[in-house]
């Protein structure tokens, strides 16, 4: 029977079972396998991973393992061969695109304040997410596991944090999204583009005291939510400060 090595390095061994971690596993293979079908045996989704060597050349995620093989396998950005021959995937927009599974409500409202584009329904199904992330070639934001591994997600990413706010923080790192942030740009419950709207033509809709205080307006493009300089920047300024830290 074929025998290969395989190590999980960084944070991919969020994925593997505890005994197997930061580890050299020994695999034996009982049929003709590619090493993308290998690594997600081990319940490590394609999205995360970077870069796969075999005997310290750079793979794809179609290379069919040999007998003998010594796999390493690793995440972003950790990958050990900087300008290699071809990438596991094509790079993706920058800023990414972001497509959120339905249980990361509160991500996708603090991601869309920073003025990132978050597409978010609390009604989106797997297969949803899965059609839009391809199509549009978005990045998908999700605590499920399985959402990931499969086939036509390309770009997505498992959120490790359960709070809110730290979600976003990971995030923000994963993607060196800091220099990107374009805060109070688009539209938190909806995702559409805000705009300057001058007072006269809002006022109507103001409670007394914003009329009173606020001088400085934004409507969004699409579901005319009002946004007003001044409490809202200082909102999203402390929620930016707060995910520097
Ligand atoms: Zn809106």
């Amino acid at each position: 029977m074929a025998q290969i090595e395989l190590r999980f390095y960084h944070s991919l061994n969020d994925f593997v079972e505890p005994a197997l971690r930061n580890a050299v596993i020994v695999h034996h293979l009982n049929r003709r396998a590619s090493v993308k079908d290998i690594i997600e045996s081990f319940n490590v989704p394609h999205t995360e991973i970077e870069q796969i060597l075999v005997n310290s050349h750079v793979v794809g995620f179609n290379y069919i393992v040999q007998h003998g093989d010594f796999i390493q396998v690793y995440p972003a950005p950790f990958a050990p061969v900087m300008t290699p021959a071809f990438a596991l995937r094509p790079p993706s927009p920058r800023p990414p695109l972001f497509v959120i599974d339905a249980n990361l409500g509160k991500l996708a409202r603090y991601l869309r304040l920073l003025g990132l584009d978050c597409l978010y329904r609390n009604d989106y199904h797997d297969d949803t997410v899965a059609k839009i992330a391809d199509e549009q070639h978005r990045t998908v934001l999700t605590r499920d596991r399985t959402l990931l591994q499969r086939r036509i997600i390309v770009y997505g990413y498992f959120v490790r944090a359960c709070l809110p706010r730290v979600q976003v923080k990971e995030v923000l790192n994963r993607f060196n999204l800091h220099p990107l942030l374009k805060p109070l740009t688009r539209c938190s419950h909806c995702n559409g583009q805000l705009i300057e709207i001058e007072k006269q033509e809002i006022e109507h809709r103001l409670e007394p005291l914003t009329k009173q205080h606020y001088h400085r307006f934004l409507i969004c493009s699409v579901c005319n939510q009002i946004y007003w300089h001044g409490s809202h920047c200082k909102h999203v300024q402390q929620l930016i400060d707060g995910f520097s830290i």
